[in-house]
């Protein structure tokens, strides 16, 4: 879809983010914001992004948590498995948002990341899970 379009008439509205294939999310989620693009449509690129990865992350999670890999642990109001995202890497400590970097997570599994007594050795093994989630996902991906 984004590819029969025009470069900057991109729809990143959420309609389109929530029907879009992990090979679209994932290329809005990579986009890069120029310096030179007004402030107004910065931030609407910046939010894109952030839905796209978290939408992305989820289709890459495929009902299962991934962490502990357990079955998400009930359907949300839309039908879909719930699971939270979590940043691995902090944005606000300079970590970029990129999908490497984030996983589609349980309640307690999130939870885990953030409060537990081990939280940052929780978190060091996701950060070591992330990039075979990712090769995964691009070897199912099909690319045109
Ligand atoms: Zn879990």
């Amino acid at each position: 879809m984004i590819s029969a379009r025009r470069e900057g008439e991109i729809d990143l509205d959420d309609d389109f983010l929530a029907e879009a294939s992990m090979d679209e999310l994932r290329r809005v989620a990579l986009l890069k914001a120029r310096g030179s693009l007004p402030p107004k449509t910065r931030n609407v690129l910046y939010r894109a992004k952030s839905v796209a990865i978290h939408n992305y992350v989820l289709r890459r999670a495929n009902g299962r948590c991934e962490g502990c890999m357990a079955a998400a642990p009930f359907r949300a109001g839309d039908g879909r498995p719930f699971l939270e995202t979590h940043h691995t890497t902090r944005v606000a400590d300079g970590g970029p948002d990129h999908p490497r970097k984030v996983i589609g997570l349980c309640p307690n599994c999130h939870r885990r990341a953030h409060l537990s007594q081990d939280s940052e050795i929780f978190n060091a093994s996701l950060i070591m899970k992330l990039p075979k989630l990712e090769a995964a996902a691009k070897r199912a991906t099909t690319h045109s």
